[in-house]
């Protein structure tokens, strides 16, 4: 089976070489809008789009005349740049189709997300990596990359440059897990919840930087705009978002490992998109945030590792349901811990009572059409991808 992972590294440019990064970044971001309004531009008036392999074309033949500065930089920074349009729109359309709400491509602002992507002569040495254009950089550790190089993705983050190397290469095929069936739930207090009674917290130092986070964007949002402090701040709390979901990451990573490894069928509840971009509680908007990711991660290790993961249907009353006797209760108020069947009067954890009732969903869904049917469900979905996080937070502030 050929997967597909990410080794990231924090580079170390010199001056020289930070002008030219920003450079690159800026015209991807240029290529990107560009790009945009002129589909828009084409949809208003033939009610037709192009696609990326036009465009590029097109922009190739306004360089000389309109964008001379475009020379500056690799040919592969506005042309992955119109190819990640290219997907945007695609998968705009195709959440569409499925009857979801998404929100259509937007124009990237300066400064936030800066970052390109590069193919070709990418080469990686100890403590170094070059890239087209932009010559051999420095890495702030050694280097450890195995497997096919495909592209190198150079992202800026608060005022740190970082690479991503993706590569690919061959696993033995896993031998399927034909043991544990269980439910995982989610929840506030406790990250995680699975029927076979486990429960997974959410590392703590999150929490507390979380509390940081709060103080730091009210301060933030105080600020005069155009200002220094509010610059400096910015980057304060650009640095505290990555420090945040580096430690939320490692934790969801090593997580996801441990369940994919060992048991046959994990089901999840689907998430209401909808609803979560509703929310505006800093604690339940990150722990959404977290608990998508992990069900990103849980599709392709699943892949990787012979397991299955199957979603319930959007509905499904995880919460209301007597894990007992099957009675459907009136909703739960968010601090009710404690679930009370009004039916058989069975109470018990409430998280422990939906996690059962994924666990008994799960059996009934395989017993009816087999277990192949929820590993086809999870392919469809899973990009086999990895970001293997290399660079830890420890460097920043302290
Ligand atoms: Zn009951």
């Amino acid at each position: 089976m050929k997967v597909q992972k990410a080794y990231k590294y924090e580079l170390k440019p010199n001056n020289v070489q930070m002008t030219l990064l920003a450079k690159h970044a800026g015209c991807a971001r240029f290529a990107y809008n560009w790009g945009l309004s002129r589909r828009m531009e084409e949809y208003k008036r033939t009610g037709k789009s192009s696609n990326a392999i036009e465009q590029h074309r097109l922009l190739n033949g306004l360089k000389k005349t309109e964008f001379p500065w475009m020379y500056e930089v690799s040919k592969c920074a506005p042309q992955e740049a119109l190819r990640d349009l290219q997907r945007a729109y695609e998968n705009f359309f195709r959440r569409l189709k499925a009857g979801e709400n998404p929100g259509f491509p937007k124009l990237k602002k300066k400064g936030r997300n800066d970052a390109f992507r590069l193919t070709g002569a990418i080469c990686v040495y100890l403590k170094a990596i070059q890239l087209p254009r932009l010559g051999k950089i420095r890495t702030k550790e050694e280097t450890k990359v195995k497997g096919k190089l495909l592209s190198a993705t150079v992202r800026r983050i608060a005022d740190r440059w970082f690479v991503s190397l993706a590569v690919e290469y061959k696993i033995a095929d896993p031998s399927p897990i034909t043991e544990a069936v269980v439910g995982i739930d989610r929840g506030l207090e406790k990250f995680a919840c699975v029927s076979d009674g486990s429960i997974f917290y959410a590392p703590k130092p999150l929490k507390k930087l979380l509390k940081k986070l709060q103080r730091l964007s009210r301060s933030h949002s105080h600020k005069v705009k155009g200002s220094n402090n509010r610059r400096k701040s910015a980057i304060k709390l650009a640095r505290l978002h990555y420090r945040i979901s580096n430690i939320r990451k490692d934790f969801i990573h090593k997580l996801s490992t441990e369940l994919a490894k060992t048991k046959q069928v994990l089901c999840v509840e689907t998430l209401n998109t909808k609803g979560m971009l509703q929310n505006r509680h800093l604690a339940r908007s990150i722990s959404d945030v977290a608990w998508g990711e992990l069900v990103r991660q849980l599709e392709y290790k699943c892949t990787w590792y012979g397991s299955h993961l199957l979603k319930t249907p959007v509905k499904f009353p995880s919460t209301r349901m007597c894990s007992r006797c099957g009675h459907i209760n009136p909703p739960l108020l968010l601090s009710q811990r404690i679930f009370q069947c009004e039916d058989c009067l069975m109470e018990c954890d409430r998280d422990i009572n939906s996690a059962k009732n994924l666990e008994r969903y799960a059996l009934t869904t395989v017993s009816s059409t087999g277990i192949d049917a929820c590993g086809e469900a999870v392919q469809q979905g899973s990009s086999v991808k990895q970001e293997e996080n290399a660079v830890y937070p420890g460097g920043i502030n302290g």
